[in-house]
């Protein structure tokens, strides 16, 4: 019996509703819809659930994979092997805490926690709304835009470890900086984050919400799927700018492309594979590193 049918058994036994399937595309869980099967994606609902699935894991010697909603992730072609957790709209609570505070779950999405931010009349989450991941990925990432970012607003999080025990961190623990958090050092999942916002009107926050909006849709290829900016901000620069003046807007390496309108996206053309987008980033790196010096590194976590 291999370690994933017993897992299957045994978590069935334990947690007879729990979500499990096989051979789960991953292309129908990113935002580049590149990926293989994962052999087993489970999809718990709950904290507790999760628990239950880290322990066993644990205990059969196997570490998941943590999938948010998949959109700084490019997926191997071949597909996953062992155990992959996708807490996407899985755990989905929100509240507000009281006049500055929210809680919420990390599978809730960016999008839904700026609208209730700004429903309950409280400002600071309004440059996570167009970012298409979910609180948790969004806290590991530390993700931003226009100025704001995860680390601004968010005081406190619980992290559950591998062996299904929870922990909990305040912003400043959480070692926040460009894209990155403790979690990518030490491991452990995110299950719950809670941010301390500032009071303001209901319509001055959507109106801010709506310019990103405007902005984002105006000069990023939404309507294509990529994994947002394909590298990091380098030191002394921005990376679009370098991409395009290398002249490597539209290069293309098999069906992925730099996007034609802005350079900073790396996009699927129809039928990318991960090698093509991996193809991709490691030739615009090296073309801008001869003609600048600078080293481009990629955002988009490569799996
Ligand atoms: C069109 C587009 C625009 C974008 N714009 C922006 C932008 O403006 N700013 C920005 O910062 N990003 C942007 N992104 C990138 C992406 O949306 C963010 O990085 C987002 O925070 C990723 O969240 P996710 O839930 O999709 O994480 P995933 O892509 O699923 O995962 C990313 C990483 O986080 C880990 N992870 C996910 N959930 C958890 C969890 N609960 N606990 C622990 N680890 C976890 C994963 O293991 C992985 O290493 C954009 C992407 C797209 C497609």
């Amino acid at each position: 019996m291999t370690i994933m049918t017993e897992f299957q058994q045994k978590i069935t036994a334990l947690l007879p509703n729990s979500e499990l399937r096989m051979n789960e595309l991953m292309a129908k869980h990113t935002s580049f819809r590149i990926g293989g099967p994962a052999e087993v994606m489970a999809f718990p609902k709950s904290t507790e659930e999760l628990g239950e699935i880290l322990k066993l894991s644990a205990f059969l010697d196997c570490k998941p994979a943590i999938l948010g909603a998949g959109t700084n992730i490019l997926a191997p072609d071949a597909g996953l092997p062992g155990l992959t957790i996708c807490l996407k709209d899985g755990l989905n609570t929100m509240e507000q805490l009281d006049d500055t505070h929210i809680r919420v779950g990390a599978g809730v999405s960016m999008a839904r926690l700026a609208t209730f931010a700004a429903n309950s009349g409280l400002s600071g989450l309004e440059f996570a709304h167009g970012i298409p991941g979910s609180v948790g990925g969004g806290v590991y990432m530390n993700a931003g835009a226009y100025g704001g970012e995860i680390c601004q607003v968010c005081t406190q999080v619980k992290v559950m470890d591998m062996e299904g025990n929870v922990h909990t961190y305040t912003g400043e623990q959480m070692d926040f900086g460009y894209r990155h958090s403790r979690l990518e050092d030490d491991g452990g999942i995110v299950v719950e984050a809670t941010f301390c916002l500032t009071p303001k009107s209901t319509e001055e926050i959507r109106s801010l919400m709506q310019d990103l909006m405007t902005r984002r849709r105006n000069s990023q290829p939404l309507d294509m799927p990529s994994a947002g900016s394909a590298f990091k901000r380098p030191v002394g620069g921005y990376a679009a700018a370098l991409i395009e003046q290398a002249g490597l807007k539209g290069y293309r390496a098999g069906n992925a492309a730099i996007s034609e309108k802005h350079a900073g996206f790396a996009v699927n053309l129809g039928g990318a594979t991960a090698e093509d987008v991996k193809n991709l980033l490691r030739d615009v790196s090296d073309r801008v590193f001869e003609n600048t010096g600078i080293r481009l590194e990629p955002e988009v976590r490569i799996w």
